[in-house]
């Protein structure tokens, strides 16, 4: 029988999965990705195989499958009907937040279980969903290794100074510091760069993780020295349904003088702001760009305008720029908001080859251009699946 790997990533509504086979030699090889979403309201189950065959596209009524527990019976259930010859060794999840101390993926046991718990509270959204998951499997299989792989654990790299806010100390100590997310991503670009830009692998590179949730990070040589992510996932870009970077006496006026209470306050910024706020319409950059509203426009123009502002000041962090990477669902897939940003970074040495942004890269950028320009394609599962595999010896 051939070993296999899940990888399950936990969101509030939503259980996205992969299982990747595992060869005697040489990378992983995704065999089945799927999600179950609308937990809470309509469920539904879809799936399809590495070739893109669809394997499953079931929906319930909602109390059927009301829950991650009962979304993972039914992934199992679909994975043993669908992937027989495979044996299932080991899961690995995606958990939002390791805390100031985890820079590495984890093997679950009880008291790593407990520690991760206690990180709740910096990710009240994520973490118990995460976490969630993870007891989902234990009660179904517990003599399946499970590891944990954190989206903050690429950033531990970061100087103090990066990790700092100018409250009191203290506030540090309890916990209140930049954390930075999308640490899986960032650390598969990182990884990736040497085979499709090894000119640029050791360089100082920032790379746009432009996703409905969108961040960007500073590298040297592979590891990362900045994020404009700091202590939640609300800071920095502004992003599909998130207003990003803002000044915190908004959220004190919000409280204040407009008696908006904390929880209305999290679901504006969460939910209601953003490109879907600004624009009004939606937060599909798809649907916005092919918009002629003046509030789509004006909601790419601000989307455009962040990245340029946070290039230049991670630009700064590193004291020059060798390279600008995209990735994510908006970064690799829209040529335009590319153009929009480099041209934004002229200034900077980026010289866009339009060509070779019309055709998707991988290189952007001409010939002559002092800082190049890339797409690659980002792969937060395989990234979890690898440090599962090594974590479990595999
Ligand atoms: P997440 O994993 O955070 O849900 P993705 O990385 O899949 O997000 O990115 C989702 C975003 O990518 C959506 O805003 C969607 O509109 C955008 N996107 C996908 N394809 C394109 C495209 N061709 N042009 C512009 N935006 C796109």
């Amino acid at each position: 029988m051939a070993n296999a790997i899940l990888v399950i990533n936990a969101g509030s509504s939503s259980l996205k999965f992969s299982v990747f086979g595992i060869p005697r030699a040489g990378e992983l090889r995704m065999l089945v990705v799927g999600q179950v979403e609308g937990l809470g309201t309509a469920p539904r189950l879809k799936a399809k195989n590495g070739e893109g065959t669809i394997l499953a596209d079931v929906r319930w009524a909602t109390a059927e499958v009301a829950n991650h527990a009962q979304a993972l019976q039914e992934i199992a259930t679909l994975l043993r009907s669908r992937s027989e010859g495979l044996e299932l060794v080991g899961v690995g999840h995606r958990v939002v937040h390791g805390g100031a101390d985890y820079s590495a993926p984890l093997l679950i046991t009880a008291p790593a279980m407990e520690n991760l718990a206690a990180f709740v509270p910096l990710a009240p959204l994520h973490q118990p969903h995460n976490l969630a998951a993870i007891r989902a499997v234990q009660e179904v299989r517990p003599d399946l290794p499970q590891v944990a792989c954190f989206d903050t654990a690429f950033h531990r790299t970061q100087e103090m100074v990066a990790d700092l806010y100018g409250l009191p100390y203290e506030y540090y100590e309890r916990g209140i510091r930049r954390y930075g997310f999308h640490g899986l991503s960032y650390e598969y670009i990182a990884a990736t760069l040497p085979s499709v830009a090894p000119e640029i692998a050791n360089g100082r590179v920032v790379v746009a993780h432009l996703g409905s949730g969108a961040s960007m990070c500073a590298m040297r040589d592979g590891r990362s020295v900045g994020s404009s992510m700091g202590f939640t996932a609300l800071d920095g870009l502004m992003m599909g349904t998130r207003p990003g970077n803002m000044d915190p006496g908004i959220v004190l006026y919000l409280l204040q003088q407009e008696g908006l209470s904390a929880k209305q306050i999290e679901d504006l910024l969460y939910k209601r702001s953003g490109l879907l706020g600004l624009s009004g319409i939606g937060n599909d950059m798809r649907v916005l760009l092919a918009s002629d509203a003046p509030r789509a426009r004006l909601a790419i123009e601000l989307f455009v305008y962040r990245i340029s502002r946070e290039l230049g000041a991670l630009a700064a962090v590193l004291g020059g720029l060798d390279a600008l990477v995209f990735t994510a669902g908006i970064g690799e897939n829209s040529a335009r908001i590319r153009q929009l940003v480099c041209e934004k970074a002229r200034w900077l040495g980026v010289e866009l080859d339009e060509a070779a942004n019309e055709q998707g890269g991988p290189c952007l950028s001409g010939v002559g251009s002092r800082v190049s320009a890339w797409v690659v394609p980002t792969n937060e599962e395989l990234m979890i699946a690898r440090h599962t595999r090594t974590l479990l010896g595999r």
